[in-house]
């Protein structure tokens, strides 16, 4: 079977494609994903993916263009149902792609990640299939995303720490303490220091 894999990042390709290989499909990885922002966490995670790549080849197409106003074009504002509609746009450009590239399918690697959800994502592949003609590849590896971070650990690849777009990261971050001013640290630095240049991060 000609797969065409939408790939949304090396962590949840990592252990899967391996998987995917012996069943004997012919892989064709697609990166597209304008969900990723800032700018330079998406040129990290494409980093990330060519990296991993290099250890595991196979024909990957990259889509590289920044989507931060694609994405904001789509989403509904004040709305709660970004995540269907983030899914949506990757998929449907997956298959359309597969559709005029002779491909026998698509799926994507959104479905091997435990942080997604998982059957908000299958539904919408078999939704897909039917508006395009292409089938869905419906696959589960969740069991494989210990292992998937285990090859990014040793291989030093980048690994995220928030979904994607710029909500995610804030959800991710709101409650902690990263980049909080800090006073009394700070004073401490700037005494320690003559030169008279001191830059605070
Ligand atoms: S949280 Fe993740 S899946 Fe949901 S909209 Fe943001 S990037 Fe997309």
């Amino acid at each position: 079977m000609k797969l065409l894999l939408h790939i949304c990042c090396a962590v949840c390709l990592a252990a899967p494609i391996k998987k995917l290989k012996d069943e004997g499909c012919c892989i064709t990885g697609y990166f597209y994903n304008p969900n990723i922002h800032p700018f330079l966490e998406f040129r990290r995670r494409i980093k990330a993916l060519k990296v991993l790549h290099e250890c595991e080849p196979f024909p990957v197409v990259y889509d590289e263009k920044y989507g931060l106003n694609e994405y904001l074009g789509k989403i509904e504002f004040g709305k709660n149902n970004r995540c269907h509609t983030c899914y949506e746009l990757r998929l449907e450009a997956c298959a359309e792609y597969a559709k005029a590239n002779g491909f026998d399918a698509f799926t994507t690697t959104l479905l091997f990640s435990k942080h997604q959800n998982h059957k908000k994502i299958k539904l919408l592949g078999y939704e897909i299939e039917k508006k395009t003609g292409i089938t869905f590849a419906y696959y589960d590896y969740r069991y494989l995303s210990d292992e998937s971070s285990e090859i990014v650990k040793r291989r030093m690849i980048y690994k995220q720490s928030y979904c994607g777009c710029i909500f995610s990261e804030y959800e991710r971050y709101k409650d902690t303490n990263r980049h909080l001013y800090k006073g009394n640290e700070i004073k401490s630095a700037i005494v320690g220091n003559n030169d008279g240049n001191t830059a605070i991060n």
